[in-house]
């Protein structure tokens, strides 16, 4: 008997109670195990769908500790889980992926460096712990580079682009740290993502590359196929494969990547965890990324990442609420949606509060058809 494997029926503990937590628990209850949260809120997304919802700061190890002992195995939805709290799990069951995934991936530096170190792709980048290192960095520089906290950066929050004449003194000021990253910018012709999971026996799966498309830093659409060539293709799952081989991950986990004008593939980021723009996997592929985080952390077997149907997906930003419920219906009138809501009750500028999935014939046909849904639901007329 493997006492590894957590077969269905056990209880599967999440740190972090957002919408990924929430599409986590959904495959995981489908699938049979139950599913306890802890994070610092309550009626959360990911608590409204679990069996049990625990409100606790991640810094009360006490409690933290009791979650742990009354589950049998811990993933995290959110990557800033202090190391503390992951240590005091892991006195008492096994924290899927481990502790030194999210020592890794928490901190732009750390995780630059430790791809650079792999022999891995990555933008030129350099640490900066103070404006003269800055100055000095930028003296005589006459491309522009993009500077980034190094700790607690996401959907571009934390970073500013350089130009040469910017003044580096606002600039740093701006971004208020003493750690951050000074990267080259990158005219990039495409923003690709690979999303991948590692077993517990070291099997690893990918899924084909997702083509995303930002606005103001937040991922805005993604499609899949995307538009590369198969060779571009080929490479980015190779480079996932040996992301996750070196990491050592047991888990999911996503790769960010930049195709530059020349064909080349560099990382941007890494999300040591199921990722916004694989949320397509779960209307269009036989195995969703959730699910395939269950089966990783559980010790399952993986299951397979094809695609059934070409797909796209656009988030729903709390802007879209703009002072009125959406035309839900408006949106539905399409039949080949599907319509993914999170249980968030306050709409923020910004927020992530659902998605929409479309499937076509081909992954363009697609996109337009979650645009227009999109559009949609502005349309409260009918
Ligand atoms: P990040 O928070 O690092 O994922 O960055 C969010 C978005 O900012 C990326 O998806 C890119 O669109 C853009 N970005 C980040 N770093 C760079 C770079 N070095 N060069 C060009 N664009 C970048």
């Amino acid at each position: 008997m493997n006492h590894q494997r957590i077969s269905p029926g056990r209880t599967i503990g999440v740190l972090g109670s957002g919408q990924l937590g929430r599409m986590f628990a959904i495959a995981a209850r489908r699938m049979g195990y139950r599913v306890h949260v802890l994070s610092p809120d309550d009626d959360t997304p990911t608590g409204q769908v679990a069996d049990v919802e625990i409100r606790a700061d991640y810094a009360d190890v006490e409690s933290v500790e009791r979650f742990a002992s009354s589950v049998d195995v811990v993933t995290f939805e959110f990557e800033n889980v202090p190391a503390g709290a992951i240590d005091a799990v892991a006195k008492h069951v096994p924290v899927r992926p481990g502790g030194h995934v999210l020592h890794t991936t928490q901190n732009r530096l750390r995780e630059k460096s430790f791809l650079q170190d792999a022999g891995l792709p990555v933008a030129p980048f350099c640490g900066i712990h103070s404006l003269e290192e800055l100055q000095s960095a930028r003296r005589g520089a006459s491309a522009p580079a993009v500077l980034k906290t190094a700790a607690w950066g996401y959907d571009g929050k934390g970073q500013r682009r350089i130009d040469p004449t910017d003044d580096l003194a606002q600039v740093w000021n701006s971004i208020q740290t003493d750690e951050a990253i000074l990267e080259d910018f990158i005219d990039f012709e495409r923003e690709l993502s690979v999303v991948a999971a590692r077993g517990l026996d070291g099997q690893i799966a990918c899924y084909d590359p997702i083509e995303n498309l930002h606005a103001n830093h937040i991922l805005d659409i993604s499609r899949s196929p995307g538009d590369v060539t198969p060779s571009v293709a080929h490479a980015a799952r190779e480079i996932a494969h040996a992301v996750l081989q070196k990491l050592d991950v047991v888990g999911v986990l996503c790769v960010e990547f930049f195709l530059t004008r020349s064909g080349d593939l560099l990382i941007n980021e890494l999300a040591p965890r199921p990722h916004n723009s694989g949320h397509l996997t779960i209307d269009a592929h036989v195995t969703c990324q959730f699910e395939q985080q269950v089966r990783a952390v559980c010790g399952l077997p993986l299951g397979s990442t094809r695609q059934l149907l070409p797909a796209a997906m656009v988030n729903l930003l709390g802007e879209q609420w703009n002072d009125h419920e959406p035309a839900w219906h408006q949106a539905c009138a399409t039949p080949e949606l599907k319509l993914h809501l999170y249980g968030k009750r306050e709409p923020r500028q910004g927020r992530k509060m659902g998605h929409l999935t479309a499937v076509a014939d081909t992954s363009r046909a697609a996109q337009q058809l979650v645009m227009a849904a999109r559009e949609a639901l502005g349309d409260n007329t009918t």
